[in-house]
């Protein structure tokens, strides 16, 4: 294949974009923000979890403490009714003894829920904080997944113009190739990832692996507008001043 030595050269510059390009999809599936979002996420998950166990808590302590009051009420009430009983005067001394001594009992029991039911309360009290602390812990996992996500999405919509832009100069530099160069170029590139290098020292500026001294002579006795490639990569070898021929 045969090609103007200048527009071979002007490879160099098709493969600059190219490798810039594949820079840009590379970066896109490594941005650091990435892995922080998975463990963020991982995260606010674990938080979540632990604000829905405390809050489970605190439902469980609220239901136990309406049974409570509800039974410290009955109580009450059952003391209301036999003290009425009671001033109503109109039972007998063997009733009367019962009454007392079912009021007594009344009495205590009523002492010791209320002693529960306080206790109860202070509990709650203490699974309260822990909900709202659990909360802000929730709260701040999310901020920090969300700043995350924010800086992953700002740097995709710069990663994405730069390839908008540099696709573009693509698109106008291919048109200044002819079809067989093109198409090689292309080929291998679609093969091996890069296109053309430039021959520099005796090295392969696509493979960066050393031409030996028979394929260098080969190359060095090839006319300037003849396309050489490397026998290792296949890339176009682009021959330049800086090529050391
Ligand atoms: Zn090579």
């Amino acid at each position: 294949m045969k090609a103007d030595a200048n527009v071979q050269r002007r490879l160099l510059d098709l493969a600059e974009v190219d490798a810039e390009l594949s820079r840009v999809n590379h970066r896109r599936r490594t941005l650091p923000e990435l892995a922080e979002i998975t463990a963020a996420e991982q995260t606010v998950q674990a938080k979540r979890d632990a604000l829905v166990a405390v809050e489970t808590t605190l439902g469980d302590l609220d239901r136990e403490s309406r049974r409570q009051e509800t039974e410290i009420e009955q109580v009450r009430a059952r003391e209301d009714r036999d003290r009425k009983l009671m001033a109503d005067g109109n039972v007998g001394a063997k009733q009367l003894s019962d009454l007392e001594h079912e009021l007594a009992t009344l009495q205590r029991r009523q002492g010791v829920l209320e002693d529960d039911l306080l206790e109860l309360m202070e509990r709650r009290e203490a699974v309260e904080g822990d909900t709202n602390h659990a909360r802000v812990e929730l709260e701040k996992a999310q901020a920090a997944l969300s700043d995350a996500q924010g800086r992953r999405d700002s740097a995709l919509a710069d990663l994405d113009s730069t390839e908008a832009k540099r696709v573009a100069d693509r698109e106008l530099m291919v048109k200044q190739f002819p079809a067989d160069l093109l198409g090689l170029y292309e080929r291998v590139r679609a093969q091996r990832g890069i296109g053309a290098g430039l021959l520099r020292g005796r090295r392969c500026g696509a493979c960066r692996i050393e031409i030996d001294r028979t394929t260098m002579s080969t190359i060095k006795s090839a006319a300037a507008d003849d396309v050489v490639t490397c026998d290792e990569c296949g890339a176009i070898l682009v021959r330049t001043a800086e090529s050391g021929l």
